[in-house]
């Protein structure tokens, strides 16, 4: 209610505030417009003056050029000077002055002049086109006499002619005959025929404006036109200097343009000053202010009227809107006061059907309502109760301690809600009767959030805190149980809080109860939530599944200890029984690890290991063993008996076991095993037998080599070894028989060398007879049969001797027998000395012999004779082979060699025989269908020569396309080469003592 009361205020108050802006907002924006329309019709006004002042001095200025121009044309037209000149030298010629006035007159019509006068420079009037009974105004005469001076045309200003009471503007022009002013034209104009018309004329509706001329005349303006409220004022109305505030004044001063003033009426004006260009006239165009303001007052009027009607406006929209509210304000009000006094009837039948003590009072403490069953608990009915104190209704204590709690209110407005208002609250009833109660009390809060009171809510707990004081004890006999226990137990609630702790478990933790208890395990172990055992408990704290695992901790110092947890879900979270099993792990591992120890040993070992029962049943045999024996797997074996089963017939089991039986084991039995294919094995078996405490055997553990290979191998042995000894005494044998061989074969070279060296000397010694005799018988006899006769016994000498040398060098060769002397020899020399030899002999073939050589002397270490004779076989054949061209001798040094060539022209040598030619007695052509002499000898015997030098022989050639034959002989082997002077000196030296 009192809250709705403010809001309605407020809300008047805002409304009115609201009104008042708006309307300052509204003439606010009034008054800008009414001056932005102020300006622009000021603006407005400025312009049009300017607009129509400059169309009026345009006007002006244009009226006087068109007469000018009028006068100029009519002066300047020969015609017309001839006319008028002719007319002055015979003024009597009525004819013509008729003529010139015609003329004149039509001038007159046709440009709207008043009048035209002709006269003479002197200022004498001769004629005129309307006849005037006056002379000319003496005004005229000064300026008619300088138009003719100055031969120009010139204006008189706008005067008042006195005579004819008129005002008057003139036009004076010379007429010039050759260089001289014969007579002068005055044309007169009426300004109230046009100037002035156009003057005073505003071309549009105005109430106060218009157009006045000035000029300056002495000491004040003149003005030249009639004016619009000034009767007879052209050329009369005269304004000071002085008056300054006056346009025309300012005009006459030299201000042009704008100007805010007062006119000759000393009404306050807008005005545009200008001065009319050749012509000392000033222009004022001006207006009234007050016709600008007319205007202006008339906008004010409708703007502060709209204004004002906006704001009514405004006003009767808002008092409508601020109506409405309020009714519905006040529907609301009411609407609001039923649903109060329906929800108190509600809260009123709600707080009695509970089954708690209700009791509320307000700010100061006094009860405003207690609930039925507060009624019986307190002995209080609410009537009696409603306005009493608290304390009086409410009286509790403290169980333990048995002080009264006099402070709820304080309590629970300062602290808010308050659980156990007493600690083990008692409530003592009106009648005496004390009470176990659990209370809570709370503020109470209006909607501004202040306090308005406190309510209390109390239940009997009679029953309940026997209960738990039953409880309690059976816990605490749990708990000194639990805490006896040799495991940790540990109780972690929902949220990861260790909520109970034994004290195996505090031991175990290192933690103090205080560092501990009521805290979270992540604050107490950071990181906790990312170990497994975290994951373990969290899946039994959600799932509510038990869990057991084995945890390694860490504590702070790095000491690691096992622990065996027993996770188990409990209504409080998840209870924990930890068991350290450290001691128990480590023994655990060492087996384990002495276990995998021994059985990678047993499994990797290379020999077989074996246990078997004294029956001969396998109990265990290692992957070698399996593998020895030809089975997969040890359940394959095991189903095979050894006793039954196992040793070769020649080596039975019981040999093995009255050995073990004997001496306790045995070392290195070699014996044979039968393998599941039936095949043999040898085997080298230690074992020894393992007893129980009563002595009986066990079983037997035993190691087993395979040794197959190295039996086979020794056997294999010993026969290798017969073989060789057999070998040996072959070898002997017959290297015995090879020397023998090699005795009785060098025996035959001997034998050889020696029969050829016999024969050859035997066969020479006739030869030289022979060759002798014929040779002086060819050249003495004159008898020609005789004489063809010893030649041809000369010949067949000679070819005798010859192969009979051949024979001889080779088997020199052969034997070793031939002596070689060693000189520094020119071979350029030494073959120009051999091919001079053959010059004969290729002449008579009718063959050319050339010779040529990179260098003019080349110097080698070699046996003469040697060389001859390769040279000689060489150029001997090609002679021999070559039936037309010729053979050429070309012998160079290349680095390490000197290369001689030996090229012809001849038949040439297929490929096959390339390399037979150069064996012993093989020729291309052999047998006796053989075309050429020879021995065959002549190409082994240089081969074998080159040879000697450490030099080669080869041959290039194709049947009927030559042959080269080609030797290399190193110069190194063959002896040193000089080919530079100073080694050249030194050669002859060699060549003498050589
Ligand atoms: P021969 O005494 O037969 O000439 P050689 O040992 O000197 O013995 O020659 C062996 C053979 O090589 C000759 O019989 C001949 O067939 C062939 N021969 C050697 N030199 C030439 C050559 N310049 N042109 C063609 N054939 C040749």
């Amino acid at each position: 209610m009192l809250n709705t009361k403010i809001s309605v205020l407020t809300s008047k108050k805002q409304f009115i505030t609201l009104i008042a802006i708006l309307s300052l907002l509204i003439a606010a924006g009034g008054y800008f417009y009414y001056k932005s329309q102020l300006t622009s019709i000021r603006q407005e006004k400025y312009n049009e003056l300017k607009a129509i002042a400059d169309l009026k001095v345009n006007q002006i200025q244009n009226w006087i050029n068109d007469r000018r121009a009028d006068v100029i044309a009519v002066t300047r037209s020969p015609f017309f000077i001839g006319g008028v000149n002719q007319w002055l030298k015979d003024t009597g010629n009525v004819q013509l002055k008729q003529e010139i006035i015609e003329r004149l007159r039509l001038i007159q019509k046709e440009h709207g002049f008043e009048n035209i006068f002709l006269a003479a420079p002197n200022d004498r009037l001769l004629l005129s086109v309307i006849t005037i009974s006056e002379g000319f105004h003496s005004i005229r005469k000064q300026i008619i006499t300088e138009a003719g001076i100055k031969k120009e045309v010139v204006f008189t200003d706008l005067y008042s002619d006195q005579i004819e009471k008129k005002i008057h503007y003139d036009i004076i022009a010379p007429i010039i005959n050759g260089n001289k002013t014969i007579a002068i034209l005055l044309f007169r104009l009426d300004p109230n025929d046009y100037l002035y018309p156009l003057i005073q004329t505003w071309p549009i509706p105005s109430k106060s404006a218009e157009t006045v001329l000035f000029r300056t005349e002495n000491d004040s303006v003149l003005v030249l036109n009639e004016l619009r409220f000034h009767r007879n004022s052209a050329l009369k109305l005269k304004i000071s200097l002085t008056r300054t505030e006056n346009p025309a004044v300012e005009g006459a001063l030299g201000r042009t343009g704008l100007f805010e003033g007062t006119d000759y009426r000393g009404v306050e004006v807008l005005s545009d000053i200008r001065i009319i260009p050749g012509t000392n006239w000033i222009l004022v165009a001006k207006i009234d202010k007050s016709e600008i303001y007319s205007d202006q007052y008339f906008i004010a009027g409708i703007i502060s009227g709209f204004s004002i009607f906006l704001i009514i406006i405004c006003g009767i929209g808002f008092g409508f809107i601020y109506s409405s509210r309020q009714k519905n304000i006040f529907m609301e009000l009411y609407n609001k006061e039923k649903e109060l006094w329906q929800s108190q009837e509600k809260f009123k039948v709600t707080m009695d059907s509970l089954g708690d003590g209700v009791i509320t009072t307000n700010s100061d403490g006094k009860i405003q309502y207690i609930n039925k069953i507060a009624e019986e608990l307190t002995d209080w009915s609410l009537r009696e109760a409603r306005g009493r104190t608290l304390r009086e209704v409410y009286s509790v204590k403290n169980e333990e301690t048995g002080e009264k709690e006099n402070n709820i209110l304080h309590k629970v407005i300062k602290e808010g809600i308050v659980k156990e208002l007493a600690n083990h609250t008692i409530l003592i009833s009106k009648s005496g009767k004390e009470i176990p109660v659990m209370d809570t009390g709370a503020p109470i809060y209006d909607n501004d959030g202040s306090i308005t009171g406190i309510v209390i809510v109390f239940q009997d707990e009679t029953e309940k805190r026997s209960q738990l004081k039953l409880i309690k004890e059976n816990e605490f006999r749990l708990r000194s149980t639990l805490d006896n226990m040799m495991e940790g137990c540990q109780i972690i609630g929902f949220d990861y809080r260790y909520l109970f702790l034994n004290k195996t478990a505090f031991i175990q933790s290192r933690i103090t109860k205080e560092g501990i208890i009521g805290k979270i395990m992540m604050e107490c172990y950071p990181g906790i939530e990312n170990t497994e055992m975290f994951s373990v408990l969290r899946r039994c704290m959600e799932e509510r599944i038990s869990a057991v695992m084995v945890n390694e901790f860490s504590y702070s110092d790095n000491i690691k200890r096992h622990f065996q947890l027993r996770f188990e879900p409990v209504p409080e979270g998840v209870f924990i029984l930890s068991e350290d099993i450290t001691e128990r792990k480590q023994t655990e591992d060492t087996l384990k690890e002495s276990d995998e120890r021994f059985r990678s040993l047993f499994e990797n070992s290379t020999m077989g290991l074996y246990r078997t029962t004294p029956q001969g049943d396998i109990l265990l045999a290692n992957p070698t063993l399996i593998r020895m024996l030809g089975y997969d797997n040890i359940d394959e074996l095991a189903q095979r008996n050894l006793e039954q089963n196992g040793y070769e017939p020649d080596y039975p089991r019981s040999k093995f076991q009255s050995e073990i039986e004997k001496s306790g084991g045995i070392i290195g039995l070699e014996s044979k095993w039968t393998k599941k294919d039936g095949t043999t094995l040898d085997v080298n078996e230690s074992a020894h037998a393992i007893r129980g405490a009563d002595g009986n055997v066990l079983y037997y553990d035993g190691t087993v080599e395979d040794i197959t290979k190295r039996k086979k191998a020794e056997e294999e042995l010993i026969i290798a070894n017969k073989e060789l000894v057999f070998q040996n005494e072959e070898k002997e044998k017959r290297a015995v028989e090879l020397l023998a061989a090699k005795e009785k074969a060098e025996e035959m070279t001997r034998l050889k060398s020696n029969f050829l060296a016999n024969m050859s000397h035997e066969l020479r010694t006739p030869l030289i007879g022979i060759n002798g005799f014929s040779d002086v018988l060819r050249q003495d006899i004159e008898n020609p049969e005789l004489k063809e006769m010893a030649e041809i016994i000369f010949n067949s000498g000679s070819r005798l001797s010859e192969t009979l040398n051949l024979i001889l060098d080779l088997s020199k060769l052969e034997s070793g027998n031939m002596v070689f002397t060693y000189q520094q020899i020119d071979l350029v020399s030494e073959a120009e000395k051999i091919i001079s030899l053959f010059k004969e002999a290729a002449r008579k073939k009718g063959l050319y012999l050339k010779s040529s050589y990179n260098q003019p002397s080349i110097f080698i270490n070699i046996d003469p004779r040697a060389f001859h004779s390769i040279l000689n076989n060489l150029i001997n054949n090609a002679i021999k082979y070559t039936n037309e061209g010729g053979i050429t001798v070309d012998i160079s040094l290349k680095d390490i060699f000197v290369e001689i060539k030996v090229i012809d022209c001849g038949i040439g040598i297929a490929k096959e025989y390339h390399e037979i030619i150069f064996d012993e007695f093989r020729q291309v052509s052999e047998g006796y269908s053989r075309n050429f002499e020879g021995t065959g000898l002549g190409l082994n015997i240089t081969m074998k020569l080159v040879k000697k030098f450490g030099g080669e022989i080869s041959v290039e050639s194709e049947p009927g396309k030559g042959s080269t034959f080609i030797v290399k002989l190193p110069v190194t082997n063959a002896g040193e080469i000089a080919v530079e002077k100073n080694v050249i000196k030194k050669a002859p030296l060699a060549v003498i003592t050589g």
